[in-house]
């Protein structure tokens, strides 16, 4: 960080899509912005080509839309620091942040204006009761998916898995989108899924009308990526698709909200008015960690928005 000075306008928790907008915007109108990121955005690991947002063709993976982002962050003069936020304070126009950061960088800022734009926690599905051992198929080379708003085109044609990491009702979301586009689909519910599977969840998959069946991912083979894999089971079956899709839970990262008294509701989403503000003055939210906003576009429309309120803010208390 060039600038020796640790004060600044804005600061951005949070570098995916939706921090990015809010500080370019803020950056174009020669604000003071630093954003801090611990780079865990999908954005930089899902390699499947984003088909959802416009003006892109020819279609470009996530990696490369959030690289070139970054980039253009340098053209605005926004300072940018690797690093975990993990203790928000104060008001406006003093909030203090604290960071843990392997760099020898300042840990200590303030600001008179915070953007949380943090992004949730999705939780993978188990193999042989490990999470992490998903993580190589993890929306990577067509081998799963996990978006339906964005990826259901993509399995046109395509005998898919829906594999079940949450509740029956993400399960059956992910199943009527790709319901027009799949040749064949089939919901596997995992047995030690993040949300339990009670008598009425069965009640509802079997009034569903689609082919389900439920247990324990012992192994999954991938044949050839993206066109034979399958999933084997503790009890011995063997599921042989395309592709899978995965129905996730999503987990806000409201941790830093509610440090500062934020209002967050029962699912962990910050309650935001429709700008992005929030009950604490001077703190803006963007992107995924908002209520039902999981797109890129999303992300970075609201994160625009938060941008325009703050710029706005500052104008008017100079
Ligand atoms: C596999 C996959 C594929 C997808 N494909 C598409 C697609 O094709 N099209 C589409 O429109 N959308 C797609 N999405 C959704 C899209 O990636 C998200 O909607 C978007 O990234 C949300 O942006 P965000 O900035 O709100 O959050 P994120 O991108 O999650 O970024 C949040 C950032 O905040 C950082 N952070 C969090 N807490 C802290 C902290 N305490 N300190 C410092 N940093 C912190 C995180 O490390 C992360 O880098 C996909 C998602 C997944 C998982």
């Amino acid at each position: 960080m060039k600038n020796k000075s640790t004060h600044y306008d804005t600061v951005v928790v949070g570098g995916g899509p939706a921090g990015i907008a809010t500080a370019m915007h803020l950056g174009f109108h020669r604000l003071r912005v630093l954003v801090i990121d611990r780079k865990t955005s999908p954005m930089q690991f899902a390699n499947t080509p984003v088909h959802n947002y416009p003006g892109i063709k020819p279609l470009t993976a996530p990696n490369k839309i959030l690289r070139k982002m970054r980039k253009e962050l340098r053209e605005f003069n926004v300072e940018t620091l690797f690093g975990n936020v993990i203790k928000l304070e104060g008001q406006t126009p003093n909030f203090q942040v604290h960071v843990k950061s392997r760099k020898p960088t300042p840990t200590f800022f303030t600001a008179k204006t915070l953007v949380l734009a943090t992004g949730i926690s999705r939780k993978h599905p188990k193999v042989n009761g490990d999470w992490k051992k998903w993580l190589p198929y993890a929306a990577k080379n067509h081998m799963s998916y996990y978006c339906p708003d964005c990826d259901s085109p993509q399995v046109a044609g395509r005998d898919v898995v829906i594999v079940n990491a949450g509740t029956v009702k993400s399960a059956l979301h992910v199943a009527r989108c790709i319901k027009p586009f799949a040749k064949r689909i089939h919901i596997f519910m995992t047995e030690d899924s993040y949300a339990p599977f009670t008598k009425e969840s069965e009640t509802i998959l079997k009034q569903s009308g689609f082919e389900w069946t439920h247990g324990l991912i012992k192994e999954i083979k991938i044949l050839e990526p993206g066109k034979r894999q399958q999933l084997l089971t503790a009890d011995g079956q063997t599921l042989e698709c395309n592709t899978f899709f995965v129905a996730w839970i999503g987990i806000p990262r409201s941790e830093l909200a509610v440090q500062l008294g934020i209002e967050v509701d029962d699912q962990g989403n910050i309650i935001t008015d429709n700008q992005g503000g929030t009950n604490v003055e001077g703190v803006w939210v963007a992107g995924d960690v908002r209520p039902m906003t999981q797109t890129v576009a999303t992300a970075v429309g609201t994160g625009v928005y938060a941008g325009i309120m703050i710029t706005h803010f500052l104008l008017a208390s100079d």
